[in-house]
């Protein structure tokens, strides 16, 4: 068994891949960029190299450094992770030509899987049903039209060097055609440097169906069954589950052994994953998938088929990489219940999926049987524009569909990020969907049910109750615990048998009227003050009547959410008379996520209510924030040219005169 490691990946990978090989006592190594020097996988090796720049292209993809880094630290092996450099052939032969281990099948079984084409070629020879379609020998414009006519339409037109569903046109009619190829040609030209296309039959009702297959050194190749990758986002994977929704055995051994073929074709060593794509209008059927292309790396979703096989893959990559054979026979691995991964993004899917980036001042994932939360961030990281903007995999592993289905809408709604947007309440909608839980997963159904998905715009009017009482209750100092969970808004029931009390509460004032903002709306809340007491339940209620509405409280706000949709709510002066972002507290926030373009005071400095502080400059327009009270700038946070988000405190000034 090897006895040192080196990483050459960040974020959830490197620290998944650092946590097994620590448990067979190999000695770990992290890369880093400057953008990852304090990361978690760099704190959670035992030793770690800097190797240049934030972006990828100055560290993370530049394989003499990773080498010499390798080199530098002793390391015997280097395990690429997947994206980055786990799928160049170059790198990998590189790395052996060092004479290290390489953590990945051998560069040739790379190669002849990295162009679809020739992969497709050779799974033809294999007997392993490949999409229909024109594998392009003639590149001729006219010739490529004469196949997609013959075809027949819809077609997709694919770059043969294409990868991360980039490069791909969908054609629906012969008009259309010529446009569509000479845009395809650009963008694989200018993406990969090789404008090659291939043209094939687009199949309706498309679901994706991947087999994880394993191989060694010593000519042994198993399966580990299949996994489900249909709920996608611009051809990009978002919910993952094992086995499939809807397949029965002898389709499942059918595909499962088109998988060993196809591997055993290209001599295949270590993890791998064969893509397939059925045509599902009718139901799972053996004769209707088809070979798409291959994965020669681990998968993002690999936790799903461990789940369910009871196996440690990177375990088995690690024994691979060190000459054992296989940890175990295919007649050995079974299937035992059903696993789902989520993948959490820094995204707002309201927005057409916009990457969201800031810091994670809050990061809150619930802790449950069954849940494993793969992540390669804390609470007080950063997603930085850098890299890509997954935050955490969530995976739920149960007895049934219905009950890992169930877990993970719970777990993704459970999930607590701020500022950064995420995706977290649209998982919850999208696992709830009565398609997803009827398991007609379709590679367009995230696109054709968006309305469907969409949250919340704002707090409704409950949340923003729930969180005037909050705000009053922090103000009247009856401070609550910092973290509220499971409290429910009161039925009326409620709020009348404990206004019944209020008759015992001999100094409270008769009625309460609370100004609270968020998002730029300003409300008037008016309470009977026994009510509040009601409207708080610090154990959780039993029953399903509500959807507990949830506090947490936050500098001068608190954020309160529904579910994982999360608002921030806090005081506001009745007559507007504090400037925007201005709180109670002397904490001033950012209202908005945007670029200090000024900051007009310095640290200890004395200012006078109203004051200019800095000013902050979103989506084209400036924004000053003031002083909310004369005092002295007891915080000051942010720098001229910051890009700051939503809610964070930017400048805190103490009052005067105490
Ligand atoms: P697929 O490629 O079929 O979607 P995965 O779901 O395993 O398979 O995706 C591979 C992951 O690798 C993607 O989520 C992507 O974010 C990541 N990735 C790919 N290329 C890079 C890269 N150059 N740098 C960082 N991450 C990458
Ligand atoms: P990439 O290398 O970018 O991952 P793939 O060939 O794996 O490219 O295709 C990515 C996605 O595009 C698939 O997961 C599927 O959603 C869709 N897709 C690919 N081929 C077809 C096809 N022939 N018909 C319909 N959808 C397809
Ligand atoms: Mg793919």
């Amino acid at each position: 068994m090897i006895q040192s490691l080196l990483i050459a990946n960040r974020g959830e990978i490197a620290c998944r891949i650092i946590r097994t090989a620590r448990a067979l006592g190999i000695r770990t190594i992290a890369v880093h960029s400057d953008a990852d020097a304090q990361a978690l996988h760099v704190r959670l090796a035992d030793a770690a190299v800097a190797i240049g720049p934030a972006p990828a292209r100055d560290s993370y993809l530049v394989g003499e450094k990773i080498i010499a880094a390798a080199r530098a630290t002793g390391a015997q092996a280097i395990h690429p992770g997947y994206g980055f450099l786990s799928e160049n052939a170059d790198f990998a032969e590189a790395v052996i030509a060092a004479g290290l281990v390489w953590v990945g099948p051998r560069p040739d079984s790379i190669r002849a899987m990295g162009l679809k084409d020739a992969a497709k070629a050779r799974m033809i020879a294999a007997n392993v049903p490949v999409t229909p379609g024109y594998l392009g020998e003639d590149q001729s414009a006219e010739r490529l039209k004469a196949e997609a006519d013959a075809i027949g339409y819809p077609v997709l037109i694919k770059a043969v060097a294409g990868g991360g569903g980039k490069g791909m046109r969908r054609v629906d009619d012969a008009a259309a055609f010529m446009d569509a190829l000479a845009s395809c040609k650009r963008e694989a030209a200018s993406s990969f440097g090789d404008d090659r296309v291939l043209i094939e039959k687009y199949i309706l009702s498309p679901r994706h169906i991947e087999v994880q297959v394993f191989g060694d050194s010593h000519g042994n190749v198993v399966h580990l069954f299949e996994r489900d990758c249909s709920l996608q986002r611009r051809h990009q994977k978002v919910i993952e589950e094992a086995p499939a929704p809807g397949m029965d055995e002898a389709t499942r051994e059918a595909i499962c052994a088109a998988a060993v073929r196809a591997a055993k074709a290209v001599d295949y060593v270590g993890a791998g994953t064969i893509e397939f794509i059925a045509d599902a209008s009718n139901g799972l059927r053996a004769d209707r998938i088809w070979f798409m292309e291959m994965n020669t790396r681990l998968q993002v979703e690999h936790p799903v088929t461990e789940a369910i096989t009871g196996q440690d893959l990177v375990e088995w990559q690690l024994r691979v990489a060190s000459g054992e054979a296989l940890p175990k026979r295919q007649d050995e691995l079974a299937i035992d219940g059903w696993a789902l991964e989520a993948r959490l993004y820094a995204e707002d899917a309201d927005r057409g999926f916009l990457p969201s980036i800031g810091p994670l001042d809050l990061l809150s994932f619930p802790e449950d049987d069954g849940l494993r939360i793969d992540t390669g961030v804390e609470q007080g990281a950063e997603v930085s524009p850098y890299y890509d903007p997954m935050i955490a995999k969530l995976i739920v592993h149960r007895e049934d569909r219905d009950a890992a289905l169930e877990g993970l809408a719970t777990a993704a709604g459970s999930t607590l990020v701020w500022p950064v947007r995420t995706n977290a309440g649209f998982l919850e909608r999208l696992l709830s969907l009565d398609a997803v839980r009827a398991g007609q997963v379709t590679t367009g159904l995230i696109e054709q049910r968006l309305e469907d998905l969409r949250g919340p715009a704002g707090p409704d009017g409950d949340m923003i109750r729930v969180a005037a009482a909050g705000l009053y209750m922090t103000r009247r100092d009856e401070t609550p615990p910092s973290f509220w969970t499971g409290m429910i808004l009161s039925s009326d029931e409620d709020a009348s048998a404990s206004a019944g009390l209020a008759g015992f509460r001999l100094n409270a004032p008769s009625s309460v009227r609370v100004t609270v903002e968020s998002l730029g709306e300003v409300s008037v809340v008016a309470f009977d003050p026994a009510e509040i007491e009601s409207i708080y339940e610090y154990d959780e209620r039993g029953g399903d009547a509500a959807r507990p509405i949830e506090l947490t409280a936050w500098g001068d706000a608190v954020l309160v959410s529904r579910a994982a949709d999360l608002f921030a709510v806090r005081l506001a002066e009745p007559r507007g008379t504090a400037g925007a972002g201005a709180a109670s507290d002397g904490a001033v926030l950012a209202p908005m996520p945007g670029r200090v373009t000024a900051v007009e005071v310095s640290a200890g400095e004395a200012v006078t209510k109203g004051q200019r502080l800095l000013t902050l400059e979103a989506m084209k327009m400036e924004h000053g924030l003031t002083a909310p009270f004369d005092g002295t700038i007891a915080e000051l946070n942010a720098a001229t040219g910051a890009q700051v988000s939503e809610g964070s405190v930017l400048v805190r000034v103490e009052p005067a005169g105490e």
